[in-house]
């Protein structure tokens, strides 16, 4: 008798503690596509895969009826979620499903907005006080304002037209307009974005918005209104948060808005706010600055074994992503010795490397003459010898050996 009760005693932590690592998989977030006059199958993956990466969320892509289907078997619990990303554009949902999704946001949903889901509904009124602004669809000034920049200052704009429009596909520099929101806070000011659409004159009820970020459609390079255009925007509905990027056009595979890492750190900066009202990640290093665009192939953050795997074969005049990948951990790293001896080892190791060029090897001198230790100085010895090396060696030993 008491041996089966210490077993249930036993069967019942171990599902308690089952049950709590599952609760810790991260936010539960349903991710809706199934018609858009885009390629849903290629954003929705892309989009769960840059979520779930962080590991805060744990999503999963529901798929309405096909165009013209009974919409009335879309019928999701919203209430099992914390967060509801729209990757959708397409037929009316029915009114039993608006309504239960109205209610989520009201009660404190999170909402993820992307792309052309500020196209979608038209006519749905909450939807479109939950998106601040909208496009295309035929909305005109009865839908709301033109809201943009125009020479730093926000304008709301009642002038007729049709809403929506976008120039010819390009790289584009986006620019904060709030700096202290959780989303913005750590960022640069401004940064370039991969080649995308750079959605212009949206407008709509623009209630409870904020344009965190906004792109200049340049007319002269292919296309635009030449305004600010809100990229960017927070919306409150309810208790509900609503976090609107008109980023990411896709295409097979994601393509070059999808790969960038501003898309991808706003993203899930944007959705995490959507949640709770805070951001708890950590700005990436390799997040873009206005010099140039930062794609991502997989979409993920390059790690420091990939970094040490590339930075051999580093070539002076390209890139220096894989030293600045090294040097944001060693910088994250600082005061713990065991972690920096760690990465020390690993830099020797590339430097004792005969197939290691040159380049890389100089870059990795410098950064050793500050941060390197006792470890090093063998290895560093060694270089002195060689004509291309031997001043950023001897320059390295005069900094370790003081
Ligand atoms: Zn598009």
């Amino acid at each position: 008798m008491k041996k089966q009760y210490l077993l249930f005693i036993i069967v019942a932590g171990l599902l308690t503690l089952f049950s709590a690592c599952k609760n810790q998989a991260g936010y539960k977030t349903l991710i809706i596509t199934g018609q858009n006059n885009h390629k849903w199958k290629a954003s929705s993956p892309v989009l769960k895969q840059i979520l779930d990466e962080t590991g805060l969320f744990s999503s999963e892509i529901m798929t309405t009826p096909e165009k013209g289907g009974d919409m009335k078997t879309f019928n999701p619990d919203f209430s099992k979620y914390k967060l509801v990303v729209i990757d959708y554009n397409g037929d009316s949902w029915s009114e039993k499903t608006n309504n239960a999704f109205v209610e989520y946001v009201k009660n404190g949903g999170g909402v993820v907005l992307y792309h052309a889901a500020d196209n979608s509904f038209p006519s749905w009124k909450e939807y479109n006080e939950m998106s601040g602004l909208g496009g295309w669809g035929d909305r005109n000034q009865k839908d709301g304002p033109y809201v943009y920049y125009k020479n730093d200052k926000l304008v709301t704009d009642t002038t007729a037209g049709l809403g929506g429009s976008h120039g010819k596909r390009r790289e584009f520099l986006v620019r904060a307009r709030i700096t202290d929101h959780p989303i913005t806070r750590g960022l640069p000011v401004a940064w370039l974005h991969g080649t995308d659409e750079l959605y212009s004159q949206l407008r709509g009820p623009a209630k409870n918005m904020q344009i965190l970020a906004t792109a200049f459609a340049d007319s002269t390079l292919g296309g635009g209104t030449m305004r600010d255009e809100p990229i960017l925007m927070t919306i409150t509905y309810g208790k509900g948060r609503i976090f609107h990027t008109t980023m990411g056009h896709a295409d097979e595979g994601g393509g070059p808005s999808m790969h960038c890492a501003g898309f991808i750190t706003t993203l899930q900066r944007g959705a995490e706010w959507a949640v709770t009202g805070d951001v708890t990640q950590k700005v990436p290093w390799d997040f873009p600055s206005a010099a140039g665009v930062v794609l991502r192939p997989d979409f993920k953050e390059m790690t420091l074994d990939e970094a040490f795997a590339n930075i051999g074969n580093y070539d002076i005049a390209k890139s220096t992503k894989y030293l600045s990948c090294i040097q944001s951990h060693i910088r994250d790293l600082a005061g713990d010795e065991t972690g920096t001896l760690k990465i020390e080892k690993m830099m020797v190791k590339v430097l004792s490397n005969n197939e290691a060029t040159v380049g890389a090897k100089k870059l990795l001198l410098r950064e050793l003459s500050w941060m390197g230790s006792d470890y090093s100085v063998h290895a560093i010895k060694n270089l002195v010898s060689n004509a291309e090396l031997k001043d950023e060696a001897e320059f390295a030993l005069t900094r370790l050996q003081k």
